[in-house]
Parts: C-alpha cells; structure tokens; sequence
C-alpha cells in the first residue's frame, strides 16, 4: 500500500533548498477541489472497500479472447489519482492488463478532438442499444446503427474515423494520445493482440455490416484490426486511473500538466460513459454508482470523479455483461461511502 504526493515532495525539497515557497504547486496539477474528500478519508474508504471484497469470488474470465481466459482470476488492484495529483494504490498494482473496451473512451476523445463533436454525432450516434456490447442485432435495428462509440459497432466506426496516411499512422497517432492521456508511454501487449485477432470474426462482421449501412469511415477490416490494437493496449491500474484524472481535470493531465483533451470535449465523453460505459448494465450503474465509467473485458473499471479525481480498478472475473464483478462492488462502495455519486446533491458540498 502506498500514499504519494508529489506536491509535498516538492514543498519538502524547496524548503531543504532554503527557498521560499509562494505557488509551489502550478507546475504540477490545479488546486485541491474545495468539494473533493480528503485524502486521509480516501485512503480509508477505498482500504476498507479493498479488504471487504478481496475474497469475493464470483464471475469469470472473459473466455471469448483466448489469452483472457488464463489471466490470474485472482489478481485485484485499485488506484485513485486525484485532479491534484496525489496517488493511492493497493494490491496488485504492477500487472499490465489489456486496456480492452476502456480505449473506446480515448479514441472517442480523438476523434473529438480531430472532428469536433457535431461531426462525430452525425457519423456515430449516441444512443444505448439495451444489447450486448457486440451485438449485430443492435447495428441492424438501431436507427443510426452504429448506436454509439462505446459499443463494438461504434467504437469501430469512430476508430474509423481517426486520420492518417496508412494504418500504421492511425495506430502510432492513437497509442501516442493514450500515452498522453495515461502520462507515460504505454505499449501493445503483442500476445493479446495476436490472440484477439485470430478470434475476432464478430467484430469483422460488425464492420462488413456498417459499410452495407455506410456508417464506417475507412477500410473495414484495417479499421477493426487498429481498434482489435487499442484494445491491446497494456495498462496498470494507476496508468488507467491517470488517464480518467485528465477526463475529470477537464483534458489536462494531472501528472504531466499537460492538455490532451479540449475542455469542450469533456461532457461529450462523460455523458457517453455514463450511458453505455457499462453496456447493458449502464442503467443499474446509474442507479447504484452515479458516476461516468467504462469497463473492459480485460477486468478493469475506471471511473470519473469530474473536478475530484478518478478510480481504477482491476479484477479479472466478470459477469455476464462483461463488466468486472470486484471493479463495480469497489467502486459502488467507494461512490457511497464518499459521497461522489453526481445525483447526490452532497457531492458538489450541499450536507
Ligand atoms: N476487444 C474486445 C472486443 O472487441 C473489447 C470488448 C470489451 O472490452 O468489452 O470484443
């Protein structure tokens, strides 16, 4: 277990230079949020929720990607990253687990970012389909059948959308936003990627389906096979926490201090995370957590605290939405337990 605050460490090193310390922190992350909880608070919440689901056992791997199915069940590991940079991890906090449905986020926010939000409307959509998360049926019923970018169809199609002089541009571009999002370079984990790949007819039929309804942006099979590499992208859970901290610092990354994401871009991206983030659960999600979220097949949930900070979560045992069981019961409990939930008028400070 482990506390860090970089702003601290920073105070402590000027004050052993015997400089005066009159704005130390600017360079590093904004101001604390008058509304956030402190962060003794936030240790001892997300420890207990830590402790009281660490030998809950139910779900199971997702067995559709072959290299899921023999990840380590048991391994579970949570980060909290505030939008003032302090850290908070426990358990397993080294392991790079495939970043899997989360990325659908960031390319979401790419794409924004290139197009602009009534472009990307147009050409993807916003709505929930009620369906799994890879349904077909969803793409020949829905009016703008590609429904919207966090569900395979759509999130193919907005991979799609992503500019570039060949594929190999698109990827390096969408790996490098990701890095940017997360504060360090991230990588293709190769073995997922190769796994997936040999096993994803479905999402290829998703994409043959959208060109038939004109709704993907590129080569259908070069566009499943970028987003089957996204999907790929090796994360650990305080990579992942940072990269929902810059969603909740409005784009700036709270490490770096750097902007990745355009602050009118923000509610687009929460407001499709809180719809469809959980696919088919997204609606008990609302009611039980009320917090914009995306889960991946891979085990891991991040979660939005906007202005406050993000939590993530990693346990590989799903239920049969394909949302992390451990993820959802921790992030539950900490959302309650710390008044984060956005329904709840005592989250933005009204006791
Ligand atoms: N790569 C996975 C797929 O396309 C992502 C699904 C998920 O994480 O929910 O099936």
């Amino acid at each position: 277990m482990m506390y860090r605050d970089l702003r601290n460490r920073v105070m402590v090193a000027a004050l052993i230079a015997g400089a005066m310390v009159t704005a130390p922190f600017s360079a590093l992350g904004q101001k604390a949020s008058p509304v956030a909880p402190r962060e003794e608070q936030v240790r001892s919440v997300v420890t207990r929720a830590y402790d009281v689901y660490k030998s809950d056992t139910s779900g199971k791997n997702a067995d559709y990607i072959p290299f899921l199915a023999q990840v380590d069940s048991s391994m579970f590991g949570v980060a909290v990253v505030s939008t003032d940079n302090k850290v908070f991890t426990t358990g397993e906090i080294k392991y790079s687990f495939s970043i899997q449905s989360i990325s659908k986020v960031f390319t979401l926010a790419l794409a924004l970012e290139e197009l602009g939000p009534d472009r990307v409307f147009q050409r993807v959509g916003s709505e929930p389909t009620g369906r799994a998360f890879n349904s077909p049926i969803a793409v020949v019923d829905m009016p703008s059948h590609t429904a919207n970018p966090l569900v395979n169809a759509g999130a193919i199609a907005t991979t799609s959308l992503i500019s570039g002089a060949n594929a190999d541009e698109k990827w390096n571009k969408i790996l490098a936003f990701y890095s940017k999002a997360a504060g360090e370079k991230l990588s293709l984990i190769d073995e997922v990627y190769k796994s997936e790949a040999a096993t994803n007819d479905g999402n290829k039929a998703l994409s043959y389906l959208l060109k038939k309804y004109e709704r993907i942006y590129a080569d259908p099979f070069e566009s499943v096979d970028i987003y089957t590499k996204q999907c790929s992208v090796g994360v650990n859970v305080e990579q992942l926490a940072r990269m929902g901290a810059t969603l909740a610092n409005n784009g700036v990354n709270p490490v770096t201090g750097e902007r990745v994401i355009k602050a009118e871009n923000i509610p687009y991206i929460l407001s499709a995370m809180m719809m469809a983030g959980l696919y088919d659960g997204s609606g008990g999600w609302a009611w039980k957590v009320g917090l914009p979220a995306k889960s991946g097949v891979g085990g891991g949930i991040v979660a939005v605290m906007p202005g406050k900070g993000a939590i993530a979560v990693f346990s590989p045992r799903l239920d049969d939405a394909g949302n992390s069981v451990k993820a959802q019961k921790v992030i539950e409990y900490v959302s309650k337990n710390l008044d984060y939930n956005l329904f709840t008028p005592g989250s933005v400070g009204l006791k």
